[in-house]
């Protein structure tokens, strides 16, 4: 039965962790994976979650089945997370939400369910996108092509090439936008530009479709659902995908959502009978123990203060490092303007050297990043930025 696979090569991204866990350098620095990093290089449990997690374990009276959709009451807290709870479109009754094993979960169901609605539909990527994008949409049968976005030259969106191409898109296909912090780019829309594509999909009748796993780690809460909150606004049809795992540290809890605007309540419920049953054939119902925790969370004005708190000390940590590499490689004479690490947003940015600079990077300095060279911002600290500033320079003169 197995004979004739043929093995597939590892997951660049994995094989540069092992690489970094096995070098002995003591000046060694992980850019690569994509998660969050305090200063010491952890990834600890938020305060918040622990405290939360007591409670959980203190009041839990049941491990019975929870169903497709997950916890309802989880479900509204993260919909008015995301929408705001006083939303026109959630007033309107239009708005339902569903638990989903991750971001990853969220983006797979909704790829099912535009199958069974519209088997044709094209999704229309941002040039570069997150790579897991291209097999979570397109392994479940949906074509894929890409829309321009980062310009590599000016290391900013570039609008109007983006929107020409997406001037062609019309009803039946979507569009994917992230939410705010773009990964790999780091480059967001602003306002203008957002209230722009959102117009367009108006126009064209497109379906925007914006994958929002970094909310709070941008501008803020509020500041980062900006497009999600205008779109919903303004189109009839609108999927948002959402992740628990940077805002919340849960990663391997396997926590998110899945929550669609529809043009109509009656629409609302023919769609959301079918994500059941597509959640059914997967996966059956979502795991509990994440959601529970962010349902604690989000239930508690003191939780939530807490979780608020550390929230803020992650994108603080994050701004002030972007500021602070900008400004060593300055200090340092790197040759060009490296400003655009300083403006763009949440934990990722092309460095915007060539791949045997990034080689040089990896082998003669254990500076550890992808290929592309994207880097993690998290993974800079006080001690390494020195380090890791000279080094860019050195593999840059
Ligand atoms: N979308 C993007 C753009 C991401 O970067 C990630 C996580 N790396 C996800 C979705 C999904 O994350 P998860 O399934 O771990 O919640």
């Amino acid at each position: 039965m197995f004979e004739g696979l043929t093995a597939l090569p590892a997951d660049p991204i994995l094989g540069l962790s092992a690489a970094y866990k096995a070098d002995t350098n003591p000046n060694k620095v992980d850019l690569g994976v994509g998660v969050y990093k305090d200063e010491q290089g952890n990834t600890p449990v938020l305060r918040a979650v622990k405290q939360a997690e007591q409670a959980y374990f203190n009041t839990e009276n049941t491990k019975v089945y929870i169903g497709p959709p997950g916890s309802a009451a989880a479900n509204t807290l993260l919909q008015n997370l995301i929408f705001g709870a006083d939303h026109a479109a959630i007033k309107a009754n239009r708005v339902r939400t569903i638990q989903t094993p991750g971001g990853c979960g969220s983006l797979r169901d909704a790829a099912e369910l535009i199958k069974k609605a519209n088997p044709s539909a094209t999704v229309w990527v941002s040039d570069p996108t997150w790579a897991n994008h291209i097999p979570l949409l397109g392994n479940a049968g949906l074509a894929i092509k890409t829309y321009p976005y980062y310009d590599h030259a000016s290391k900013s969106v570039n609008f109007d090439a983006m929107m020409e191409t997406l001037s062609k898109v019309g009803k039946g296909d979507l569009v994917l936008l992230h939410g705010c912090c773009h990964n790999p780019c780091g480059a967001d829309l602003n306002q203008t530009q957002w209230q722009a594509v959102a117009q367009l999909a108006l126009k064209n009748g497109f379906t925007p479709f914006i994958d929002m796993a970094y909310q709070g780690f941008g501008e803020g809460l509020e500041q980062d659902a900006y497009g999600v909150r205008l779109m919903a606004n303004t189109v009839p049809e609108l999927i948002v995908s959402s992740s628990c795992s940077k805002n919340f540290g849960l990663y391997r809890e396997r926590a998110g959502a899945l929550s669609i605007v529809y043009a109509s309540a009656a629409d609302a419920d023919k769609g959301q009978s079918n994500l059941f049953s597509v959640v059914r054939g997967m996966y059956s119902m979502p795991p509990n123990h994440g959601s529970a925790i962010v349902e604690t969370i989000l239930g508690s004005a003191t939780l939530t203060a807490e979780w608020h708190q550390e929230l803020a000390e992650m994108r603080d940590r994050i701004k002030a490092l972007r500021a602070l590499l900008n400004k060593k490689l300055i200090e340092k004479g790197a040759p060009g303007d490296f400003n655009f690490i300083e403006q763009q947003s949440g934990m990722f940015s092309f460095l915007g050297i060539n791949k045997a600079q990034v080689q040089s990077l990896v082998q003669d300095y254990s500076i550890y990043l992808v290929d592309s060279s994207r880097i993690n911002i998290a993974g800079i600290s006080l001690t390494n930025v020195d380090y890791l500033a000279e080094s860019i320079v050195a593999v840059l003169k």
